[in-house]
């Protein structure tokens, strides 16, 4: 028996890197796993043959954020795919994990009002309406883990954009972690740093050496650094940890 067993999941963005990980490490607790994915359907199906191959059970929904009708198109499949599987539609565990992230980095002078938009309707507008929507399938004890960046800690300011759309993700976890207390449901923010995602930015060796030496250990965070914090903060021995800004950037803040 998982410390998950009998629970269900949504992790938004899980076809690839950080929330693949935190699917397959859910699904290993024994959570059945809704694999979310915007464009790329065969990234998010091979989430889930990892998911099967050890054992676990997880299914996919497709729904692009941050666009009119995401959140009806989200739940519409989320709620047929629990009732599938479980015949219910009971949500234990929400991760806000899809987000939008800058392709290049810009000076704050030439952020477009489009990117602007882009960026906030991503990674603010749709966890706020994602988390509101699910607040209806999610019983109490359940959990919320709103993933930030420790970039909303350090100055960027070729990331400013990107850095203050999650730091409206932190205020989510703060005010909804004081709404939901009466309902033992706790709301957390995880905060990576630098993270290996397997994307082709991060194979340029440069870019590798560059960014380890950010971290206390120089190494770039894999995507299971961050998975086995939001498996954890997932269980029942985290119940008494809400409202937290949880660190998981190897050590980048210290300086
Ligand atoms: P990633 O590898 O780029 O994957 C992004 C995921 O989000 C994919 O599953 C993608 O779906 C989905 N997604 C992107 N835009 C979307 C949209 N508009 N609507 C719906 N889904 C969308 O991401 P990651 O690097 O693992 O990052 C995961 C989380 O950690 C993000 O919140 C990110 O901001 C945060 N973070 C990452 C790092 C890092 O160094 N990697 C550092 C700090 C914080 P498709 O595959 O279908 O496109």
């Amino acid at each position: 028996m998982g410390k998950l067993s009998g629970k269900t999941a949504l992790v938004t963005g899980s076809s690839r890197g950080i929330g693949r990980a935190t699917a397959v490490a859910l699904a290993r607790e024994g959570a059945l796993v809704a694999v979310h994915y915007a464009r790329n359907e065969q990234a998010a199906k091979e989430t889930v043959q990892l998911i099967e191959k050890d054992g676990g059970r997880a299914l996919t929904v497709h729904a692009e954020l941050g666009v009119p009708g995401d959140i009806d198109q989200l739940f519409r499949g989320l709620e047929d795919g629990l009732k599938q599987h479980t015949g219910r539609t009971t949500l234990d565990i929400l991760v806000n994990n899809a987000a939008a992230s800058t392709s290049s980095p810009l000076a704050p002078e030439d952020v477009s009002v489009e990117e602007f938009d882009r960026m906030f309707a991503a990674n603010a507008k749709a966890p706020f309406f994602v988390t509101q929507r699910a607040l209806g399938l999610i019983p109490d004890g359940g959990r919320i883990i709103n993933m930030s960046s420790a970039l909303t800690r350090v100055a960027n300011p070729s990331q400013v954009v990107y850095s203050m759309s999650k730091g409206a993700i932190e205020q989510l976890t703060l005010h909804l972690a004081r709404h939901l207390a009466p309902r033992e449901i706790t709301v957390n923010t995880v905060a990576p740093g630098v993270t290996d995602n397997g994307q082709e930015f991060w194979k340029i060796p440069e870019v590798r050496e560059q960014m380890s030496r950010t971290t206390a250990f120089k190494r770039l965070g894999a995507p299971q650094d961050i998975a086995t914090v939001v498996a954890f903060i997932a269980t029942d021995e985290a119940r008494w940890i809400t409202g937290a800004f949880i660190d998981t950037s190897g050590g980048t803040l210290l300086g």
